[in-house]
Formats: structure tokens, sequence, C-alpha cells
């Protein structure tokens, strides 16, 4: 066997080695996976990287997520076609792409400017006329365009932001999010009936922090203003 070297090849392999013999089956989230070009997403010094096995980094210390758990998280919220979906932390808008491949409609938070005006022009290149980039404290969730039939959370959570659970849909909505306040987090899925709501928990996984008013603080600020 030779070594892979288009883009494509990559993805193949890429799909092969860490989503398919690591139990992920959904058909239509590996294809979306096989059709979102991964390397559009990464900084030129990771371009050798973009299909390895882990995340990478992307600036303001935030990543990339490593492909299987894109796939995973994806393959937990079980999206309908006609889907309206918001994503919290768009970073590199790369699970955004997946995201868009499934659904209607992205809604997608980015609390960082610059990283959602990086990701709007990727995505915008590559066609997405279904997503809209949105800046600002995602876990307030996006009441104007509320309710969501999926919320996807890309950043851990030290716990479930309430504003965002009542902007799920009351017929069956599901939000997937790592949630925790050690280095190791919960990958949950909260599934709502009405005012029901259920939560499962489905792994473990590694994530940079949820940072606002119901995540975790921005120790940045914080020290900016004791200094100040
Ligand atoms: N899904 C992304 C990876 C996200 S990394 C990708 O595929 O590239 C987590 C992102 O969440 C970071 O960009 C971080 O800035 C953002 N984030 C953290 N807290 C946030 C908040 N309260 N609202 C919106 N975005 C937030």
């Amino acid at each position: 066997m030779t070594a892979p070297e288009s883009p494509l090849e990559h993805r193949i392999a890429m799909v092969e080695q860490q989503l398919i013999s690591r139990g992920i089956r959904d058909g239509r989230v590996v294809h979306a996976v096989l059709k979102v070009p991964r390397h559009v997403f990464v900084p030129g010094r990771s371009l050798d990287d973009a299909y390895a096995d882990r995340p990478l980094p992307i600036g303001e210390d935030q990543t990339i997520s490593q492909p299987y758990i894109v796939a995973h998280m994806t393959e937990l919220l079980e999206i309908p076609s006609g889907a309206k979906v918001l994503e919290i932390g768009t970073g590199s808008g790369y699970q955004t792409a997946v995201l868009a491949e499934l659904a209607a409609t992205v809604v997608t938070v980015e609390r960082h400017a610059a990283l959602s005006a990086a990701a709007r022009a990727r995505l915008e290149a590559l066609g997405y006329s279904n997503v809209h980039c949105c800046v600002g404290d995602g876990t307030l969730g996006w009441e104007a365009a509320a309710p969501f039939d999926r919320i996807l959370v890309t950043a851990g959570a030290p716990s479930v932001p309430e504003r965002v659970l009542g902007q799920l849909a009351t017929d069956g909505g599901m939000l997937v999010l790592p949630l925790g306040t050690g280095k190791i987090l919960d990958l949950v899925r909260v599934v709502r009936h009405g005012n029901d709501f259920r939560s499962e928990v489905h792994g473990k996984c590694s994530f940079v922090k949820l940072i606002g008013e119901f995540g975790w603080p921005d120790e940045r600020e914080s020290t900016s203003s004791e200094d100040a």
C-alpha cells in the first residue's frame, strides 16, 4: 500500500483509521467528514498535521478538535436533515462545516471576533450558505434564533448553561457538551421532551474552557482588573 497523498486520500485514511476503527457508524457523519477539507481550517504551519489524530492550535490559545471527537459529537446529535443547529465555540469553523453538511441551518457563536471572522471567511469560500457566524458569549445561547433542534457546545462547561437549555426544542431537542471541572470531562447528551431533560454520559474527552457569564471566568480579564 502506498502512503496517502491527496487531501481526499488523507481523509479516507483518517476515516478508516481514526473514526470507523473507533466505532463511528453513522454513514451521514462519515460522508460529511469525508467531504469537508480539514486542511483548509488549520493554520499553515500545521498543514502537514491537518489529518493527524489530535487537536491542533488555531491561535488565541484555542484548538481545532481531534477528528474523532468531531465525528463522535456529531454522531451523538443525530441531526435530521431539516434541523436548525446552534454551535457554541466556532473556533476554526471545521466542526461548523461538518454540521452544515447535515443540517438545514447552523448558527455558530464564537467569543473571539478574530477567530469568528477567519472561520466565516473559510466557510464562505467553501460555499456554506447555510451558516451564520455570530460573535458573543455562547453561554447565553443565541436567543434571536431560538429554539434549536440541536445544540453543540465545543468547549468544556463547568455546568450545563441554563439559558442554553431553555433554547432547545421541546420535542426531542438534543444538546451535546463536554462537562466537568477537571482536566478530563464527560461527553454528555441532554435530550428534552417538554420540561423533561434526560442526561446521558457518552465517554470522556478533553477541551479548552467555555468562558463566559454561565461558564468559566475569563482569567485574563480578572487578572487585569486586579492589576488596575
Ligand atoms: N469546534 C472548533 C473547536 C473549538 S475550540 C473547531 O472545530 O475548530 C473552542 C472554541 O470555543 C474556542 O474558539 C473558544 O474561543 C470558544 N469559546 C469559549 N467560550 C466561549 C463562549 N462562551 N462563547 C462562544 N465561544 C466560546
